[in-house]
């Protein structure tokens, strides 16, 4: 797999380049390359692994899912020869767990196949991280549901066959209650594209993630994803196992980041020596290797954690990685930026788009912060209170224990001893 990625995806990240190109399933051109590819990937068995066999996936399990991921990492178009790129991986396991069969004929299908690509809209202008600020309603209207407001980030609207878009149904429930999931195809009247935000350095107004008005935006009742209020549940499935897969991806780019750093390391001279005979290059690889060790272990041991059917210790393992991710990242691409000097910051070698991968790693998904209490917020939930005044390993009251309990040798007499 991995000379496959190497030798047939790798060319394709360096000529269709642009922007979130490779969610451009409209490229008549660069599908023609891609698809050969992904008819090898298929009769390999190797396709949308992430998917359970029934879907036409493998069965695989997380350890092996996030093997392959760490492989894709280092690519762009890798996850879509691959067929699990997001966001379609996520919104199929979406459609696979509520769909209705007609939703599945229409959309379920051809995503699995990889005729079409997807969106996911959920955040808006006013905040992201907070469902309370959200805004867009969908209100009923006979048969119908009338859509309106602005969504922000939307990844991929543009080329997408259909966006799943989350809406405010009952503005007097609270908040878990109050939001519902509509499909909307590509092309439906009064949804409106107002300008494709692109990422730092990219072109403006050509980028992947979408800044959407729905201005009137009429669905049939039956385009209703999962059932009326449940918008939550909808959005909790699609964001299991992927983050593992999206971790060991960001792995991957670091790994690369780090292979680069070895070989400039031992390429390079300045002031007389190698770099790498200079001790802050030495401090840069070392330290790297046993980041980039505990990363890759850690993530491995919450995908084992997950294929154990331990739900808790693999919410705990995701959460942490998700946290490690974006800092990993940073740091890592940081030192092999700070070693490859002015080239190291051009647009010559990837690191610099790793640079803003490893600040958007922080925000996907929701921002680190949020990931955090989250996280302690399980490790502290069956941790029980002292007893008493002072912590259970202060000393002195540790110490009055230990006596009592060795006191019998502390007593010994001369003669008991001789
Ligand atoms: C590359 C990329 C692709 C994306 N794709 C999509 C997509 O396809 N569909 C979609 O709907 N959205 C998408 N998003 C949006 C993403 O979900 C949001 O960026 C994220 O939820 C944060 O929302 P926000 O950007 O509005 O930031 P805000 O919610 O305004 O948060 C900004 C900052 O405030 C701080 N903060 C927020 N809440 C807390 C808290 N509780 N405690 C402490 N600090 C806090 C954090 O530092 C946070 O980073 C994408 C984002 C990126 C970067």
């Amino acid at each position: 797999m991995k000379q496959f990625v190497i030798n047939e995806v790798e060319p394709l990240d360096l000529v269709f380049d642009q922007p979130g190109h490779h969610h451009n399933v409209t490229d008549k051109r660069a599908m023609a390359a891609v698809r050969p590819l992904q008819q090898q990937v298929k009769e390999k068995g190797l396709w949308a692994c992430h998917l359970t066999p029934d879907l036409g996936g493998q069965g695989y399990g997380q350890v092996k899912l996030a093997l392959m991921n760490e492989i894709l990492g280092g690519t762009n178009w890798g996850p879509r020869v691959f067929g699990c790129q997001a966001p379609d991986s996520g919104n199929a396991e979406i459609l696979a767990h509520f769909g209705s069969e007609d939703q599945k004929a229409k959309y379920l299908r051809p995503l699995l196949q990889g005729d079409i690509t997807s969106c996911y809209s959920m955040t808006e202008p006013q905040g992201g991280s907070d469902p309370r600020v959200f805004e867009t309603t969908a209100i009923r209207d006979g048969n119908d549901w009338l859509i309106n407001g602005y969504k922000w980030y939307s990844s991929q609207a543009r080329w997408a066959s259909f966006t799943i878009v989350m809406a405010v149904t009952d503005p007097t429930a609270p908040v878990s209650d109050r939001f519902s999931m509509f499909l909307v195809p590509q092309g439906t009247p009064g949804f409106n594209i107002v300008r494709n935000t692109g990422l730092v350095g990219e072109s403006p107004e050509d980028g992947a993630h979408a800044f959407i008005h729905y201005d009137n935006v009429r669905v049939p009742a039956e385009n209703m994803l999962g059932e009326e209020g449940r918008a939550f549940e909808v959005s909790q499935v699609r964001l299991g196992g992927g983050r593992i897969h999206h971790a060991m991806r960001t792995l991957g780019a670091a790994t690369k980041a780090y292979e680069m750093m070895k070989e400039r390391a031992v390429s390079r001279h300045t002031q007389g020596t190698l770099l790498g005979h200079k001790q802050s290059t030495m401090q840069y690889i070392a330290n790297t290797y046993v980041e980039l060790l505990q990363f890759r272990l850690l993530i491995l041991h919450a995908a084992w954690t997950i294929d154990q059917g331990d739900k808790e210790g693999g919410q705990i393992g995701i959460g942490s990685a998700k946290i490690m991710s974006p800092k990993i990242l940073r740091d890592i691409i940081g030192r092999a930026i700070q070693l490859h000097g002015s080239l190291g910051i051009s647009n010559e070698l990837p690191l610099g788009q790793y640079w803003i991968k490893a600040a958007a790693q922080g925000l996907v998904d929701g921002p680190t912060e949020i990931h955090e209490v989250k996280l302690a917020k399980r490790l502290l939930k069956n941790v029980r209170p002292v007893d008493g005044l002072f912590p259970s390993e202060h000393i002195p009251g540790r110490k009055a224990a230990a006596v009592e309990k060795l006191r019998r040798f502390l007593e010994l007499s001369e003669e008991e001893l001789a």
